[in-house]
């Protein structure tokens, strides 16, 4: 996710956060602060109440880094690769890799995070009840009803929600079809955001500001649930298709003494604005012109190609071991045009994204 930065790292997994968790953050322990701990533990000072609305607002953290971390490991059980989990605004979520999970798999692994907040709900809510320190009682009580929030919201049966994902696991597993099941799944998920929303809006208007929570929360959800419904059919075409099919031999590509000036000339002439750089068969690098800053014109011929191109060492190049779906997120995630394909560590040709969707176009809009 753009805007994220890694903080740490554990059981091999990148944990980073997003710069909106910040903002839910300080909103949180304000409203901790100055409304939910003073409400319910009167005559404290101001202090104590930060405090407590710090240190709760904090382990609500560690408490949803933990929800996600559990999934991340059933995920592992499973043999399925996840390379970091992002905290942002609304929660976590976990990066899962290009292959297609089985509908078992995908069961267990949505079903244990809202299985372990329940859990750790009641662990703070034992911890509650041995009523020691005003300080600890404070927070344990506030944890207890947000992991149990957690556990319940995360089931409600709207894909991409846990619940969601478990729902769209039992339908698949009786349809035989992802699609089908994907899109009843993300149906439920558009109509629990709508009525949230809507509910949020009811509840404003009848005077209770939290209500704009449940817009935020419900307009999310809708929002989220469409766009999981296309991606989702993007990987269903793409995964079928085997990533050799959609690689090119033949591709514009310079050497890297060449000077920049014959690149300008090559762009005017068919608009292209990627290019390989080779030399002896090797790959070198990608010239990316959207990428290159204004270069002085009478420049151009002395500034060399291999001067302005990305190295090969900084891009992720597609292997064998890509299918036509990991590529694409490939080219995305490094926002290229185009990327080299190796085969056994040898330059062999070039993918084009728009290959890949024409592609999709052609499957999903003319059945071809
Ligand atoms: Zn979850």
């Amino acid at each position: 996710m753009r805007g994220s930065q890694k903080i740490f790292r554990v059981f091999g997994i990148d944990v980073k956060l997003h710069y909106s968790w910040w903002f839910v953050f300080i909103l949180l322990a304000y409203a901790l602060a100055t409304g939910f701990f003073p409400h319910y533990y009167e005559g404290l000072s101001s202090t104590a109440y930060w405090v407590m609305g710090i240190t709760a607002s904090l382990l609500l953290f560690v408490s949803v880094l933990l929800h996600e971390l559990t999934h991340s490991l059933v995920a592992k059980l499973w043999k399925i690769e996840v390379e970091s989990i992002t905290l942002f605004f609304f929660g976590g979520v976990a990066s899962l890799p290009s292959e297609d999970m089985k509908p078992w798999t995908e069961f267990w692994m949505a079903l244990s995070g809202p299985l372990f907040s329940m859990a750790l709900g009641m662990v703070f809510y034992f911890i509650y009840l041995l009523n020691g320190n005003v300080y600890v009682t404070a927070i344990t009580f506030y944890l207890f009803q947000l992991n149990i929030i957690l556990a319940v919201f995360n089931m409600l049966p709207g894909y991409p929600l846990d619940g969601g994902r478990v729902f769209r696991a039992l339908l698949q597993m009786y349809f035989k079809d992802i699609r089908k099941a994907t899109w009843v799944a993300t149906k439920g998920g558009k109509f629990i955001g709508g009525a949230l929303a809507i509910l949020g809006l009811i509840a404003i208007f009848s005077g209770l500001w939290n209500g704009l929570w449940f817009v935020f929360l419900g307009g999310f959800l809708y929002f989220i649930a469409g766009l999981s419904y296309e991606q989702v059919i993007v990987k269903e075409v793409l995964m079928k298709v085997p990533l050799t099919k959609m690689v090119k031999g033949s591709y514009s590509h310079f050497a890297p003494n060449v000077g920049f000036d014959k690149v300008i000339k090559k762009f005017q002439a068919n608009g292209e604005e990627n290019f390989i750089v080779k030399k002896d068969g090797k790959f070198l690098g990608i010239v990316d012109l959207r990428r290159i800053g204004k270069l002085d014109k009478k420049t151009w011929s002395k500034v060399m190609v291999r001067s302005v191109m990305i190295p090969a060492g900084k891009i992720k190049v597609l292997n064998e071991k890509d299918n036509s779906y990991s590529a694409l997120r490939k080219l995305v995630e490094q926002n290229l045009q185009m990327l080299p394909f190796l085969k056994r560590g040898k330059f062999v040709g070039v993918v084009y994204q728009k290959s890949l969707n024409h592609h999709i176009v052609m499957k999903l809009k003319y059945g071809l």
